[in-house]
């Protein structure tokens, strides 16, 4: 275990061994507090940026639930990996945008198929990752099929790894068919994250998105199926939050069909205790063969998103930073690192996660967190008084491989981290993913051009350094370039552009 982390984190990227881990130990750890009451923020005031993280919420014990969960925190995200076990082969529904030959597309990409595992196989896959990546929190199942209509195989996975790692989060991905009858169990084996797919209030609606279900022992098909699924859904949510459990809701974006209807969705599962509602856009490939994809239906494009989103309102409690991971996914989100860990172990012992490293890594991660959230206060207060009284909120996204820095030259970018920048501060918006610019030294003029359609309703790129004629061809389309090559907290480089852009008339007038 000479290597660690395997997955890098761009904050900690002094601290490349288990010694060096080791050592952080030995420094006294910040301790790890809610948003609102860390280091260097203003008393009494959650920091514009994380005031939507957890629903607003500030309480500290939901925060100790959250602050290692790489999907229900965003700010998580920048420092756990996550992984998906594929142990659960069957579906009880059909969805439109699933042909069932690949995983479930309710929480995968969709198109990708993933190694069926038994519970056992998967518990070695996931000791033997956790022993090379320190940023492993958490383990899901989500598919291939639907997690809880063949339950026995999940819990049987979950019972294995509350058994060997106890300080793992576990966390299950069901369309809600099955999840009233599962609730105990999960809770039983203190499963605390529940993700429940919801694309639908109004059965007409369900209808033509999911065809037919399986249920009490027969096929139902059309709006009779919508009516049954739409009721076992909200009696699972309703039972999982009175349980504890914190739920989040996914629903995928279908243009045309539900876009609208998502305000409805929003208010209902909010209503009933939903913690987080992520509101995903469909993917359609003909070459994925489903029926979506074959006959035409689009997904929604970035910006269609955006404006979904922001539609839902203030207080929609939406997470916006999902990457629609592969079902057998391994890492931080954005950098999917299933090909590079060692997956199959010849022996039948899978090798022993280092507890000691494991703790100091979160110890480190308290630190860099703190950091962090010092710099994102400065830099709202900053953009505060630069922006006060700016009507129109401007859209800047960042080249970022992780740790909440600008830390990558916008050629490399797989993905855009897009914020919302205001008279009140600094927000998170989004993630926009796109194929990278530069390929063996030498841009892709296509690429581009995809790239700017992705960047739509964007105002400025934020980013470590871009060449001459990337810059010329983004500032052509309208939007600003600001290069910063310091790998800052992206909060702190998003203050500076923005204050650059302020004094730039005085500039000129002088
Ligand atoms: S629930 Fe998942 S596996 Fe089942 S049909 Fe829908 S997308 Fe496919
Ligand atoms: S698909 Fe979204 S919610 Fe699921 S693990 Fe990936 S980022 Fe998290």
């Amino acid at each position: 275990m000479s290597s660690l982390p395997r997955v890098p984190l761009d904050a900690l990227t002094t601290l490349a061994t288990a010694e060096d881990l080791r050592a952080a130990l030995a420094r006294p750890a910040t301790p790890s507090t809610p948003p609102g009451t860390r280091p260097g923020v203003r008393s009494g005031r959650v920091p514009h940026n994380k005031r939507r993280e957890a629903g607003g919420a500030t309480d500290a014990a939901v925060w100790e639930r959250i602050k290692d969960h790489p999907c229900y925190s965003e700010d998580a995200h920048h420092d756990f990996a996550r992984m998906h076990v594929a142990v659960a082969p069957v579906c009880n529904i059909q969805c439109h945008y699933c042909n069932r030959k690949h995983d479930c597309a309710n929480e995968s990409r969709p198109g990708v198929t993933s190694a069926r595992l038994t519970p056992e196989q998967a518990v070695r896959r996931v000791l033997t990752v956790a022993a090379q990546v320190p940023q492993l929190s958490v383990v899901g199942v989500a598919g291939p099929g639907d997690a809880l209509y063949d339950a026995e195989r999940t819990l049987r996975t979950f019972e294995l790894l509350r058994a060997e790692m106890p300080d793992l989060t576990l966390c299950v991905s069901t369309n809600g068919l099955a999840l009233p009858d599962r609730v105990a169990a999960l809770k039983a084996l203190d499963v605390d994250h529940v993700t429940v797919t919801i694309n639908f209030m109004d059965p007409e609606i369900g209808a033509a998105i999911h065809p037919w279900i399986f249920h009490d022992h027969r096929r139902w098909t059309g709006r009779e199926a919508a009516r049954i699924l739409h009721e076992r859904q909200m009696e699972g949510l309703e039972a999982a939050v009175a349980a504890g459990m914190l739920v989040k809701v996914n629903s995928v974006l279908i243009p045309g069909i539900n876009d609208a209807h998502l305000i409805e969705v929003n208010q209902a599962v909010r209503a009933k205790g939903a913690f987080l509602h992520n509101v995903m856009p469909l993917i359609s490939d003909p070459a994925h063969g489903t029926h979506f994809g074959l006959t035409g239906q689009r997904g929604p494009t970035p910006a269609e998103v955006h404006r979904a989103r922001e539609a839902l309102g203030e207080d929609a409690r939406l997470m916006r930073h999902c990457r629609q991971c592969r079902a057998d996914a391994v890492g931080m989100l954005g950098e999917d690192r299933c090909q590079d860990v060692t997956l199959d172990p010849v022996d039948d012992v899978a090798p022993r996660p280092d507890p000691e490293v494991r703790a100091a890594y979160r110890a480190v991660v308290d630190s860099a967190r703190a950091e962090r959230a010092a710099a994102a206060a400065r830099a709202d207060a900053l953009v505060e008084a630069v922006a006060a009284g700016t009507e129109a909120p401007r859209l800047v996204a960042v080249c970022s491989r992780g740790g909440g820095r600008v830390n990558l030259h916008f050629g490399k970018a797989t993905e855009f981290h897009v914020y919302q920048v205001d008279g009140a501060g600094i927000r998170f918006s989004g993630v926009r993913r796109a194929d990278n610019y530069c390929l063996g030294g030498r841009g892709d003029a296509d690429r581009l051009g995809t790239i700017l359609t992705v960047l739509e309703g964007v105002d400025a790129v934020v980013c470590v350094k871009i060449g001459d004629g990337p810059r010329r061809r983004l500032e052509a389309a309208g939007l600003a370039v600001h290069e910063d090559g310091r790998h800052e907290v992206i909060e702190t480089v998003i203050a500076a552009w923005l204050a650059d852009e302020a004094a730039a008339p005085v500039r000129a007038r002088a």
